[in-house]
C-alpha cells in the first residue's frame, strides 16, 4: 500500500488531519479506524478491505448466542459457554516434550470453580491471571478429573455488563453479554480482532452509511434502510426490528434470514441485475444484419428435410427461436443449452445454412481440435455438399491457410469451423453475420469477443455506429436458472431437453471397494461382446498436483489396466499432454476399435462420438463436479446398446460425497442435475472460476436467496422501463453507485 507512511509515529500524528480532511467518510482508508492503524491496515487492504466500506461491508460468516451468561453450576458438557469468573490460581507448566510451558488457572464463580488450560500461551496472557481479577470466558466444557475444564477459552476482561460495578470494568460488549458475530479469519487476524474493529467503525461511521436504493423498493419488501442492517448483521440486537423479534433467532441469523440480511442480498442482486438488463436492452438497440428474408429460410427447410433423421420437438424450437432472431435488425445473443448428445450441434450446423444461402460466412468456433474436427465431419454427414464448410485449426499447415484465407477475405459465402485458430490475426472474414461458439464456457470473454469484433462493420447508415453480427453460443452444462438470470441474464436462452429417439438409459452405479470386481467382471462381459469403454482419471501424472499423489494418474493406470486387468484388449491413452497427431492418432483407434479401452483425463469431456463405446468407468468419482460427471457420461449411450457408468469412489466417501453421487444414479436429467450442483459447489461449476469470482455477492447466495433475486429482477425491470438513465431524484443516489463502481464489476461479468 503505497498510502501507508513508514513510520508509525508519524502516522499518528497526522491521521486525524488526514481522514479528517480528504476523505468522504466511507472512502476513509481502514488504517484510520479506531484500533487498526498502519499494520493491521496494511494487512487487511491484502485482502481488499481497504476502506471503511469494505471493512463495513466484510460480513460475519456466522453467530455466537452469548446473550446470556452461563454459571458454572449450569455447566454441560460439549455446550459452548459464557461464564463470569474470578481468578483463583494460575501457573505455568513446563511440557517437556515441547519445550515450551503450558498454562493453567483455576478460576470460580459463587457456584462453583472450573479448570482453564491452555497448551499454547498467548504471549501476556499468563501475567494477566492475578488472583481475584474478574473475567469472562467463553468455550466448550469438557469434564476433567471430575470437574469441568476449558481448553483455549476466549478470554474478555472485566465484570460482566450485567453484574454491578464501575462501567469501565465491565467486559467490552461486542464479546459477552449477546449474539456476537463470527468472521472469517484473514491472514491470522482473529474473528476478535473483527469484532473490535467493526464495533469502532460502527460507532463512528453507521451514521453515514448512504442509502443508495430507492425507499419505495425498501417499503415494498419491507426492507431496513442500509445502516441500520448493516450495523444489526454485526451486531445483532432485537431492538432494532421491535416489530419483528420473531425473526431475532440464532437460527434466522446462522441462516442468513433476517431482514437486515435479506436487505443486503436484495440491493445486491437489484443493482446486479440493472446492470444486466441494462446491458441487453443495450445489445437489442444495436445494429445487425438480418437474415433470411431473402430465400435463408427456405434453404434451412430443404435442409432439414436432407438430413438423415428428423429434428425432435426441442430441436425444431430451437431453429424457430434462432431463425426468428436472425431476421431481427438487432444483434441475436442466444445461449443453447442442452445435455450432451441432445443435438445442439446438429441444430447449430442448421441454422449456419441461414446465412450461407444469402451469401453470409458464418463461424463456429469449438475449444479442442478434436471437437472441431468432429464438427466438420458431422457437416459433411448431415449435408454433403450443400453447406461449404471448412476446417482451421492450430495444426493447419501454411499451405492449408494460404488456400483458405483468401477465400475468406473475399467474402466467399462458407461456414469455417474451428479452434482458437480463428482468432489470429490473418483471419479475416468479410462478411461474417454469425459466430457461433460451441462449450462457450470454455473461452473467456475476450475470446469471444474476438471473434464478435471479426463480424463487425461501419454502419453504413449510421455513420459512427457498427453493424454486428448476431452470436449463438452452445453449452452442455445445463445452467440453473438462477444462474441464468445473472451471469446470463444478458442472453436468451433456448433449452434443449429432449434427446433424440432410440437412446436406452445410461444404467448408472456408484462403485465402492469390493463392488469394484462385479464392475471390472462388467466391463469384461462387455469387451467381450464388442463393445468399448472409457476409463477417466482426474491428473495425468502422479506429480501434478503436491497432495494429490493419491489420486490415479491416467499413464500410470493405462499400463495397469493393459497388463494387470485387461491384458486381452487393447488400451490405448488420451490426456491433454499429448501432441495434436498422438490424440488424433489414438481417437482413430478408438473410433476404428482397434483400440477397446480408452484411458483419459478429461480432454474426452467435449467431443467423442463413438456410438459402440458403452462403458464409462470414472476413477475417483468423488472430486468432479456432478455436471462434468454428467457430461462425462453423455460419452456413452449414443448407440443402441445399453450403456453404463461407473463412478468408482473411496469406500468411507464423506456424507456429501455419497448424496451427491446417488443423485447421479437417480437422474439423467441435466438440470436437475446442475441445480443439485449448484446447491453443493457454488457457480464456479458453471462459469470460468474468474467469471465466478466476478459474481459481486458478498452475501447473497444464488440458491439459498432465489426467492430476493426473482423479485431483485422484476423490479429491476420496471425501472429499467419507468427510468432507464436513473434521472429522477429519488434515483440520483442509485445513479451515483452505478457511475462509482457498479460498471467494473459488471465488466468483469459480461458474457459478450
Ligand atoms: P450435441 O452437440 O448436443 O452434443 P450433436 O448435435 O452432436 O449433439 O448430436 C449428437 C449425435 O446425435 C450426432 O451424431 C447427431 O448427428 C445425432 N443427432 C442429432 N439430432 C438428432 C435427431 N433429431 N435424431 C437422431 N440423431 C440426431
Ligand atoms: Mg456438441
Amino acid at each position: 500500500m503505497s498510502m501507508l507512511p513508514k513510520d508509525r509515529s508519524s502516522t499518528t500524528s497526522s491521521k486525524s488531519a488526514t481522514a479528517k480532511t480528504s476523505y468522504p467518510p466511507m472512502e476513509t482508508p481502514v488504517q484510520f479506524v479506531k484500533g487498526v492503524g498502519p499494520r493491521l491496515g496494511a494487512v487487511l487492504s491484502s485482502r481488499e478491505i481497504r476502506t471503511v466500506r469494505e471493512l463495513l461491508t466484510f460480513f460475519p460468516r456466522s453467530y455466537e448466542d452469548r446473550s446470556t451468561l452461563v454459571t458454572v453450576s449450569k455447566l454441560q458438557e460439549g455446550v459452548a459457554a459464557s461464564i463470569a469468573l474470578q481468578v483463583i490460581s494460575s501457573r505455568l507448566i513446563p511440557i517437556r516434550k515441547f519445550g515450551r510451558n503450558m498454562l493453567q488457572v483455576r478460576a470460580q464463580d459463587a457456584t462453583g470453580s472450573v479448570g482453564l488450560k491452555w497448551f499454547h500461551v498467548p504471549r501476556g496472557m499468563e501475567g494477566r491471571f492475578k488472583t481475584g481479577v474478574h473475567f469472562i470466558a467463553t468455550g466448550t466444557p469438557k469434564i476433567f478429573q471430575g470437574g469441568f475444564e476449558i481448553n483455549h477459552p476466549e478470554i474478555n476482561w472485566g465484570k460482566s455488563a450485567d453484574a454491578s460495578g464501575p462501567a469501565e470494568t465491565a467486559a467490552s460488549s461486542e464479546n459477552v453479554g449477546r449474539v456476537v458475530p463470527v468472521y472469517t479469519e484473514l491472514e491470522g487476524v482473529p474473528t476478535r480482532t473483527f469484532r473490535k474493529i467493526l464495533w469502532e467503525a460502527i460507532q463512528k461511521y453507521i451514521g453515514q452509511v448512504p442509502e443508495d436504493l430507492p425507499e419505495e423498493l425498501l417499503k415494498k419488501h419491507g426492507l431496513p434502510a442500509m445502516g441500520k442492517a448493516i450495523r444489526y448483521i454485526h451486531f445483532p440486537e432485537s431492538k432494532d426490528f421491535p416489530e419483528t423479534s420473531a425473526d431475532f433467532s440464532i437460527e434466522k441469523l446462522i441462516q442468513f434470514q433476517t431482514p437486515a440480511h435479506s436487505r443486503l442480498v436484495y440491493e445486491e442482486f437489484f443493482k446486479f441485475e440493472y446492470l444486466v438488463l441494462r446491458q441487453k436492452l443495450k445489445m437489442e438497440k444495436q445494429a445487425a444484419p438480418q437474415i433470411g428474408l431473402n430465400g435463408g429460410r427456405e434453404a434451412v427447410q430443404n435442409l432439414m428435410k436432407a438430413m438423415p433423421f428428423q429434428l425432435t420437438g426441442d430441436q425444431k424450437k430451437t431453429v424457430a427461436e434462432v431463425l426468428d432472431d436472425l431476421a431481427k435488425p438487432h444483434p441475436m445473443n442466444r445461449l443453447v443449452q442442452g445435455d450432451v448428445g441432445s443435438g445442439k450441434t446438429a441444430v447449430a450446423l442448421l441454422t449456419a445454412g441461414c446465412s450461407i444461402a444469402e451469401g453470409g460466412q458464418v463461424a463456429l468456433m469449438a475449444p479442442t481440435e478434436i471437437l472441431a474436427e468432429q464438427h466438420y465431419q458431422n457437416c459433411l454427414k448431415l449435408f454433403g455438399t450443400q453447406v461449404r464448410c471448412e476446417l482451421l485449426q492450430g495444426k493447419s499447415t501454411a499451405a492449408e491457410r494460404a488456400a483458405l484465407l483468401p477465400r475468406l477475405a473475399a467474402g466467399e459465402p462458407m461456414l469455417l469451423i474451428g479452434t482458437h485458430a480463428l482468432l489470429e490475426d490473418p483471419v479475416i472474414f468479410k462478411n461474417l453475420n454469425l459466430v457461433m461458439i460451441d462449450e462457450q464456457h470454455r473461452f473467456g470473454v475476450e475470446q469471444r469477443r474476438t471473434l464478435r469484433k471479426k463480424g463487425a462493420n461501419p454502419d453504413p447508415k449510421n455513420p459512427g455506429k457498427w453493424v454486428l453480427p448476431h452470436i449463438l453460443v452452445l453449452t452442455a452444462t445445463p445452467i440453473p436458472r438462477t444462474l441464468a438470470l445473472t451471469a446470463y441474464g444478458d442472453l436468451s436462452v433456448s433449452s434443449i431437453k429432449e434427446m433424440p429417439p432410440g437412446r436406452t438409459p445410461i444404467i448408472t452405479r456408484v462403485v465402492r471397494g469390493e463392488a469394484r470386481k462385479e464392475a471390472t467382471f462388467k466391463i469384461k462381459e462387455q469387451l467381450s461382446q464388442g463393445r468399448q469403454a472409457y476409463f477417466i482419471y482426474p491428473l495425468v501424472k502422479e506429480s501434478e498436483a503436491e497432495g494429490f499423489t493419491e489420486l490415479k494418474a491416467a499413464s500410470v493406470e493405462a499400463e495397469r489396466l493393459q497388463k494387470e486387468i485387461f491384458p486381452e484388449f487393447k488400451v490405448g491413452l488420451l490426456h491433454g499432454q499429448m501432441k495434436a497427431d498422438e490424440k488424433a492418432k489414438v481417437m482413430a483407434d478408438f473410433k476404428t476399435g482397434k483400440v477397446q479401452i480408452l484411458v483419459s483425463t478429461t480432454v474426452v469431456e467435449v467431443g467423442v462420438d463413438v456410438p459402440n463405446a458403452t462403458i464409462m468407468v470414472i476413477e475417483h468419482s468423488e472430486r468432479f463436479g456432478l455436471s462434468q460427471l454428467h457430461q462425462l457420461r453423455g460419452r456413452v449411450g449414443r448407440g443402441t446398446h445399453q450403456s453404463y457408468c461407473f463412478l468408482l469412489a473411496p469406500l468411507r466417501g464423506g456424507e456429501l460425497t455419497n448424496q451427491r453421487l446417488e443423485v447421479l444414479e437417480e437422474t439423467s436429467d441435466g438440470f436437475k442435475i446442475a441445480e443439485a450442483d449448484l446447491e453443493i459447489r457454488g457457480p464456479g461449476e458453471f462459469l470460468g472460476t474468474r467469471q465466478a469470482g466476478g459474481l459481486p455477492f458478498r452475501l447473497a447466495n444464488l440458491v439459498r436467496d432465489r426467492e430476493w433475486l426473482i423479485k431483485a429482477r422484476d423490479d429491476a425491470q420496471d425501472l429499467l422501463q419507468f427510468d432507464p438513465d436513473l434521472t429522477a431524484p429519488e434515483h440520483s443516489r442509485l445513479r451515483a453507485y452505478f457511475e462509482r463502481d457498479g460498471k467494473t464489476q459488471f465488466e468483469r461479468l459480461r458474457t459478450s
